[in-house]
């Protein structure tokens, strides 16, 4: 696959709080090539990166950014939207799914759908990552950053951390639950994983293996919105949505606890036309779990979060 190589700015993703300036000077450009792509699920890939010897200097929960303006075959799609949305396509945002202490980099990507008569636009970049990239081909990834990271001195603020993700929303948990099972044999975690079906969920075979090999550091619970029978696929696997009374049960002494939440939330589109029809943007993943931690009195000092689109 040939590129174009262009200045990258992670600072460009809209919805992203501004990066602190420590980390804004650390974003950097690196041409990689794709070592193995691994499918996880139907619609959903995870890409192995080599970037030669580069020190790569990341914290669990950091993410890359993908420029779409790098790949010859998607131009006409991103000048097509860039003349009806009336601005630049951005770069997307990917988390690291690998952690610092692994040798390789690596990504997972989900490609979203286009839905007639409720996606606005076709989305550009995911499809063609998930179904188009190839081992051997090359792309420039900028990194890395973003706030929703392991913080360094975890292990001096609990002993136990709770995972709340959605969907894709699991991939920066899954390389802050990697890293602290090797680095903080202090910590435990639980993690509770919401999905449509058993197809949808991503790492199935590494969960099964975390928990295998720390059996009293990571628990996996998996809420199933559109199974008809989720018990069928195992003890950790429970129908429906998060609840109270699932995190009540799992969740004994939530107040000495630390929460780290990815999944979807209301995004700026999401308001635009709530706003539009003179509605309330309805309530998403994101908006639904702090709710449920706040009528647990949760303090939210302790609840970190980032949104996926
Ligand atoms: C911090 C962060 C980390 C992320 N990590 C991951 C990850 O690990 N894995 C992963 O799969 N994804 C991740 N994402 C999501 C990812 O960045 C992309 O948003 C996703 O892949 C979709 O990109 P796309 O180009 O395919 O779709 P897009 O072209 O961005 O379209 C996505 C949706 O937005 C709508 N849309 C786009 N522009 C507009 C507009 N102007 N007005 C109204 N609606 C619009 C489209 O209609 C479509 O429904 C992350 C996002 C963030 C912010």
């Amino acid at each position: 696959m040939t590129l174009k190589t262009g200045k990258l700015n992670a600072d460009i993703i809209p919805g992203q709080k501004a990066a602190a300036p420590r980390e804004r000077k650390k974003v950097r450009d690196l041409e990689v090539v794709v070592a193995n792509v691994i499918p996880e699920t139907p619609d959903t890939v995870t890409m192995i990166l080599f970037t030669g010897n580069e020190f790569l200097d990341y914290r669990p929960g950091h993410f890359l950014t993908i420029d779409p303006h790098q790949f010859p075959s998607l131009d006409r799609f991103t000048r097509y939207l860039e003349d009806i949305k009336g601005r630049k396509e951005s770069p997307r945002a990917y988390s690291l799914a690998s952690a610092p202490d692994e040798k390789h980099l690596s990504i997972t990507i989900k490609a979203e759908e286009y839905v007639s008569g409720t996606t606005l636009y076709p989305p550009l970049l995911s499809p063609l990552l998930v179904r188009r990239v190839l081992p051997g081909s090359r792309m420039v990834v900028s990194g890395f950053t973003g706030p929703y990271t392991l913080p360094e001195d975890i292990a001096s603020r609990t002993r136990h951390l709770v995972h709340i993700c959605a969907g894709s929303g699991v991939v920066p948990n899954y390389s802050m639950i990697k890293y602290a099972l090797r680095n903080h044999p202090e910590l435990r975690h639980t993690l509770v994983l919401s999905n449509r079906t058993w197809d949808d969920v991503i790492y199935k075979k590494e969960w099964d293996y975390l928990q295998q090999s720390h059996p009293d550091r990571l628990r996996v619970v998996h809420a199933l919105t559109r199974e008809e029978d989720a018990t069928r696929f195992g003890a950790g696997v429970r129908q429906g949505r998060v609840s109270a009374e699932l995190l009540r049960e799992l969740l004994r002494e939530p107040g000495d606890a630390e929460f780290f939440i990815c999944g979807p939330g209301i995004t700026p589109h999401d308001r635009k036309r709530a706003r539009d029809l003179g509605q309330e943007p309805a309530m998403r993943f994101m908006e639904t779990v702090l709710a449920l931690l706040g009528d647990m009195g949760v303090d939210n000092a302790r609840i970190h979060r980032e949104t996926y689109g």
